[in-house]
């Protein structure tokens, strides 16, 4: 069995930003769906003792639903745990600088997150990635990865996914998400998505899960 994992605050501790009722839907119903889903789609497939991590089905299976469901609880979990009640402000240390490395800046991360964010078309996830070591190109095409210079591994780069995908199995190192399903946002703000994009980056981003994924 998948578990549904606990979020890391309260479902009211993000509001104002994001309401109670927000994530009474998006963790309770959306999370917790993906989590049913996929614990009935291994038990349809006869997984038993010993059945794959999340990690495992996500770089494994090919697109079809097991992908889908495994995939969205991985990035769900992600994205609760990309913003805090405490979030927003400058991230520090090595990140701050491995930033300034990549995009120049803070602020121009941000304006470049922004652009990502809301031009990702339909539903989909925006990410902060340490790029794959090798060279490979950050993403397969996605226009979020386009202002990502230079072709080393090693390097920040700000991705776009659609639907459930991943930059794991572009081999990237995630280190923060943005969910850009309306799902996310569409209680609190309406359509109004580049709302819901500057409060994540104003007051929720989480620069100390990011710094740790990029320790890690
Ligand atoms: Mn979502």
């Amino acid at each position: 069995m998948i578990e549904l994992p606990a979020l890391p605050y309260a479902q009211g501790a993000l509001a104002p930003h994001i309401s109670e009722r927000t994530m009474g839907f998006h963790y309770g119903k959306h999370h917790a769906g993906y989590v049913a889903n996929l614990n009935r789609l291994l038990a349809d497939a006869g997984a038993g003792d010993g059945e794959p991590t999340l990690e495992t089905l996500i770089a494994c299976m090919g697109p079809g639903a097991i992908f889908n469901n495994a995939a969205q609880i991985w990035n769900h979990t992600f994205y609760w745990q990309s913003m805090s009640p405490d979030g927003g402000g400058d991230p520090s240390g090595e990140l701050a600088a491995a930033i300034d490395s990549s995009f120049g800046s803070v602020d121009a991360l941000r304006v470049e997150l922004t652009a990502a964010a809301t031009g990702n078309f339909g539903s989909g996830w925006t990410w902060l990635v340490r790029r794959a070591a090798g060279g490979g190109g950050a993403g397969s095409g996605d226009p979020g990865g386009a202002g990502a210079g230079g072709a080393g591994g090693g390097e920040l780069a700000v991705v776009n996914t659609d639907d459930a995908d991943n930059p794991l199995t572009s081999g990237h190192t995630p280190l923060l998400t943005i969910d850009v399903w309306e799902h996310a946002y569409y209680l609190d703000y309406q359509n109004a998505r580049p709302a819901y994009i500057a409060t994540f980056l104003e007051h929720l981003v989480n620069w100390d899960f990011a710094a740790a994924n990029y320790a890690g």
